[in-house]
């Protein structure tokens, strides 16, 4: 995210939020407006493309606690007029680096910058603000082509897929490159020109009393190139709306709510730069039989009260087929018992186990040789002195 561009952009102003919006505030007014403008309901709507993408990404900064940190810090800066005015001089290369600063809320004054930057021989202020000045008035630096904005998605996924892992297609609605210009811009059999007015810099300068001065270049808006016959489909873009549908695959033991990130599947760059990342949320159906603990699969037996008291072996699903576990005699009801290995995939191999609990069923209605085998074996449990509340607090 090139912290130039933050400068000149309110993402608070475009959300319509305050800024000390709460995370959940942002979220809502951010889910609001994307579903207002997006591509699937303003089909060939450019202003609602543009709002569709200008939301996305004051959500991606104002949502992500620390780019929001570096947003507030980068604006609060300039804030009265910095950039753009040209009050800032420019720095030569060399000698340390300002980030410690502003990312540790340290407080610095323009003065304390200037100064600073005076007696170390030129600190890098570059690297603070991602390229908004040129490293030294002889060496202007071209401003770097935009990333593309990440993207955000959803998908269902059953208990076992997500246990498992699945490869599933995803569909997707997101600018892409313009397949007519490939991404730059120009009408096909054509080419961008380098901008004359800041010779494909992006920043023009000038000097005024001991500084020399950087502003963006108005001509070019900071690219350093100048599109004189725009491509038709994405007029001068190189970013057209497309729907797409992505394999992808999602990792054994992923966990309901979780994020999996798809690097280079998100929004195209502008004119050629690097595409961003896709985001997926996966909400996770519940089984009917299996539950999760972390790592662990959980499961629930039920069992009669004999084959608690003698023992037994029971037949017990996992997620390959079954196995057999043994339950010792004299198990108590709601014992949990561990098969190692027979749960979930961890992210770092290796699996976790399965728990499995024993409940007793009660036979609701008893009758004949059941019934009197019964009231036979409670007597006889009588007599051997049993008493299930022995010890019990409550009796
Ligand atoms: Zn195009
Ligand atoms: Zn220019």
């Amino acid at each position: 995210m090139a912290q130039r561009e933050w400068v000149e952009k309110d993402f608070y102003k475009e959300l319509g939020v305050s800024s000390d919006a709460s995370t959940d505030e942002i979220k809502r007014a951010a889910r609001k407006l994307l579903a207002q403008n997006h591509p699937d309901r303003n089909p060939g709507n450019p202003a609602a493309e543009e709002r569709y993408k200008a939301v996305s990404e004051a959500k991606e900064v104002l949502t992500d606690p620390a780019k929001r940190k570096e947003y507030d810090e980068t604006r609060r800066l300039f804030a009265g007029g910095g950039f753009g005015r040209g009050r800032f001089g420019n720095f030569g290369g060399g000698g340390g680096n300002f980030r410690g600063f502003g990312g540790d809320g340290v407080e610095f004054n323009l003065n304390d910058l200037f100064d600073a930057a005076g007696q170390t021989g030129g600190a890098n202020i570059g690297d603070l603000f991602g390229g908004l000045f040129g490293r030294g008035a002889a060496q202007p630096r071209p401003s770097r082509p935009r990333r593309g904005n990440d993207l955000e998605t959803e998908t269902e996924l059953s208990f076992m897929e997500a246990a498992k892992g699945v490869m599933m297609p995803l569909r997707l609605t997101s600018p892409a490159p313009c397949t007519n210009c490939h991404g730059s811009g120009a009408r096909p059999g054509t080419s961008p020109k380098v901008c004359p007015n800041c010779n494909g810099t992006g920043v023009v300068s000038r000097n005024q009393g001991a500084f020399g001065f950087s502003e963006p270049c108005t001509e070019c808006r900071g690219s350093g190139s100048i599109i004189e016959h725009p491509c038709d489909q994405c007029r001068g873009t190189g970013v057209t709306t497309r729907t797409r549908t992505i394999n992808v695959r999602i990792p054994p033991g992923v966990e309901d709510g979780q994020r999996i990130r798809l690097p280079g599947q998100g929004e195209a760059g502008l004119r050629g730069a690097p595409s961003g990342d896709l985001y997926v949320t996966v909400h996770v159906k519940p089984d009917k039989v299996f539950g999760r603990e972390g790592d662990d699969l959980t499961v629930t037996v039920p069992v009669s009260f004999a084959e608690l008291a003698l023992g037994t072996t029971l037949s017990v699903p996992t997620l390959e087929g079954k196995v057999g576990v043994r339950v010792p005699k004299g198990t108590s009801d709601g014992r949990i018992l561990r098969v190692r290995g027979k749960g979930v995939p961890k992210r770092g191999g290796g699996r976790g186990d399965l728990l499995v609990k024993v409940k007793v069923v009660v036979p609701p209605n008893l009758e004949g040789e059941a019934k009197e085998a019964l009231e036979a074996y409670a007597k006889a449990e009588r007599a051997s002195g049993f008493d299930p509340r022995a010890g019990w607090a409550g009796a």
